[in-house]
């Protein structure tokens, strides 16, 4: 299968997110460029129906990748006929199990009532073509690809996540599975695009999937794309100038906090929660919720902090994440007004420039960022 190197990642394909770029226009602006893969979900909210709606008619013009959270093969089943229905179309070309974060996971979805099982019934009745996973924990990831049962393994990779991906890539080339790159900003908070993806496709990849909710970023993905990728050595230290000052507080997933916690937080998952409001705060606030009472039981030890390999505070960063989750929705709009005023880039750059530690409700990239629903 055939797949630009560059596809679109549909999280914010959604239409409560009318602020910016129709996504009927960016996703047909963005087939007539050559991009061809577009990558959706069942979670994130309508976006299976509106790209449904923007590529219809046009079906045989790209190759749609759709995931399901849940597990069972039943319900798995009821989810590929929904998304069917929303996409609009008689074959999905690529269906994913979303985000396997632990091994008991992976395990439920190999069991014999699992949603492997009811994926491979689907791929027999030709409702889809290829079967994927996604994970956001390298070692699980490696685990996936190593069961030989699914096509492609989706994996967050960016200049400053790239912990364990040259195993996974070797892996992936040993199974011959697909690797599809997500998040190749960092969830918005490296500004300078070109540089990040342009470091992600320098990697023996098959596909990265920005977000994308403007068509100037659609140019400037068909600009990398059809261009030259390779990095010279001014452009290295200028994108991991950038990077290094992310470095203080950037969750890789790594969870060896989450082994010595004694109340078993998923630490990471609620730092990735806090990532999701750049794209969509409504997404990010429901996901969140069902942490909320777990983040209160907190015991303050700060046994995870002596374990973390990058030294992030993370009890200052839960109860920040746990802020801007639950309350901040003031300062959400204020952020939003800049940006409506064109102003968000100025004083965000003010304060970049003069060396301050970026607030992270600030962070996001105007150029690939979805815009926050508040
Ligand atoms: S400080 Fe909180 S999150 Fe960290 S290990 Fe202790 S209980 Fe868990
Ligand atoms: S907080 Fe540190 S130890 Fe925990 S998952 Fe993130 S990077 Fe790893």
């Amino acid at each position: 299968m055939m797949v630009s190197c560059i596809g679109l990642g549909g999280m914010g394909f959604v239409s409560k997110n009318n602020k910016r770029d129709k996504p009927s226009t960016i996703i047909n602006t963005a087939l007539n460029e050559g991009i061809n893969f577009i990558d959706t979900a069942r979670s994130y909210y309508d976006s299976e129906r509106i790209i449904g709606e923007a590529i219809h008619g046009r079906r045989k013009d790209c190759f749609i990748a759709t995931k399901t959270y849940l597990r069972g093969a039943n319900e798995v089943k009821r989810e590929v006929e929904i998304s069917l229905k929303n996409l609009r179309a008689e074959q999905i070309d690529l269906y994913q199990v979303h985000h396997v974060q632990y091994e008991h996971e992976l395990e439920r979805v190999l069991a014999r009532d699992g949603a492997l099982v009811g994926l491979k019934r689907a791929k027999k009745r030709g409702k889809i073509k290829f079967i994927g996973v996604s994970s956001h924990h390298p070692k699980v990831a490696v685990k996936c690809i190593k069961t030989g049962e699914f096509d492609t393994i989706q994996i967050p990779f960016s200049p400053i996540e790239r912990e364990f991906i040259d195993e996974i890539l070797k892996e992936a080339k040993k199974y011959d599975v697909g690797v599809i790159a997500m998040k190749p900003l960092a969830g918005g908070r490296i500004l300078n695009a070109e540089l990040a993806l342009k470091f992600v496709l320098s990697y023996d990849i098959s596909i990265v999937i920005p977000g994308c909710s403007t068509l100037k970023q659609v140019k400037i993905d068909t600009h990398i794309g059809k261009g030259g990728i390779f990095l010279n050595e001014n452009e290295k230290k200028s994108l991991f100038e950038e990077v290094e000052k992310l470095d203080g507080n950037f969750c890789r997933r790594c969870r060896y906090c989450e082994n010595v916690c004694t109340i078993k937080l998923p630490i990471a998952d609620i730092f990735r929660c806090e990532d999701h409001i750049l794209y969509n705060v409504t997404y990010a606030r429901n996901e969140y919720k069902k942490f909320k009472k777990e983040v209160k039981k907190c015991t303050d030890c700060g046994k995870c902090e002596q374990m973390c390999p990058y030294n992030l505070p993370i009890r200052t960063m839960l109860k920040n994440a746990h802020r801007r989750l639950t309350k901040g929705k003031i300062e959400d709009a204020i952020i939003n007004i800049l940006r409506r005023l064109n102003l968000y880039e100025k004083v965000r750059n003010i304060y970049f420039d003069l060396g301050f530690p970026i607030p992270k409700r600030w962070e996001n990239n105007s150029e690939f960022s979805n815009k926050e629903d508040v």
